[in-house]
């Protein structure tokens, strides 16, 4: 009795995160509006911008980006860096600022072992309610971290809780040239649910351009993975880090933005993933992400 409302929340979720991180990156590209009453017709190259904002991305193959997040953990995630070694797969670490400077040898051995590092700031704030300079800091201070540890800078960002406004994605990348890289499966492992429920919740859930969240700060997490990896990779899916997910995007005509959008159908009725935070919100749900 309830699955019907419960996917069709799912559904438009997704379609709200899909269609907001779309249209804040053709906002993004807007000309600006020249003075002295002049008048300049808008770029016909617009529509080809890359976009600025992924919660999944639309691929013809079995792809998907495993993300980590709030990390590195001394303990923990070398010990998922074993297992994603044994699985061959890549991922994702959103990284705490605090943490590479603690941990800077963890995330030096993560890119040698040729996972992907984002910027997710110095501290864990909700960027959306903060002022354009402190956001900025910690952004910046981040950044600085993780090129000190690792020699280059991150190209992607992840905002703690999903936390931004259109606006501040604007000018981030604009700034920072970071994507701005939120999720479309949440299997709230923070709550720490116990290792075979987040590995259920991630396995029903995926599909095809899936951008997956977790965390390698919980042990319940670390645990959940070895089957999740197993059985993600027995039904066909390939793991790829997100910079390699984005590459492989392809346009969508509107009957394939409806039926990407519905792809949940396949999937059981009960959703613990319809809760992303729009990345306008202010008052997000999950204290962890
Ligand atoms: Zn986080």
């Amino acid at each position: 009795m309830k699955s019907q409302p419960i996917r069709l929340s799912r559904f438009l979720t997704f379609a709200g995160l899909l269609s907001f991180c779309l249209a804040g990156s053709l906002v993004a590209q807007a000309p600006l509006t020249p003075g002295l009453g002049k008048t300049t017709p808008p770029p016909a190259t617009v529509a080809a911008t890359p976009f600025v904002c992924y919660s999944a991305v639309h691929v013809d193959g079995p792809f998907i980006a495993m993300t980590f997040d709030d990390g590195p953990s001394e303990k923990l995630t070398p010990e998922l860096l074993d297992l994603l070694a044994q699985h061959h797969i890549h991922a994702t670490f959103f990284v705490i600022g605090t943490n590479v400077v603690a941990h800077p040898e963890v995330l030096q051995r993560a890119v040698g072992e040729g996972h992907e590092i984002g910027n997710h700031s110095w501290s864990h704030p909700a960027f959306a309610k903060m002022r354009d300079d402190s956001v900025r800091l910690q952004l910046q201070k981040t950044d600085d971290a993780i090129r000190a540890a690792i020699g280059s800078s991150p190209t992607l960002m992840r905002p703690p809780y999903g936390s931004i406004t259109a606006r501040q994605k604007r000018w981030i990348n604009s700034e920072f040239g970071y994507r701005i890289i939120l999720w479309d499966i949440d299997p709230l492992d923070w709550k720490r649910p116990g290792a075979a429920v987040v590995t259920s919740r991630i396995v029903r859930e995926t599909r095809p351009g899936s951008i997956i969240l977790s965390h390698d700060i919980h042990p319940g997490t670390i645990k959940a993975m070895p089957a999740t990896f197993d059985q993600l990779q027995a039904k066909g899916f390939k793991f790829v880090t997100v910079s390699e997910l984005i590459a492989m995007g392809k346009p969508m005509t509107p009957k394939q933005t409806g039926e990407y959008g519905a792809a949940p159908s396949a999937s059981p009725s009960r959703s613990p993933a319809a809760t992303p935070v729009p990345a306008a919100s202010p008052a997000p749900s999950s204290p962890n992400p």
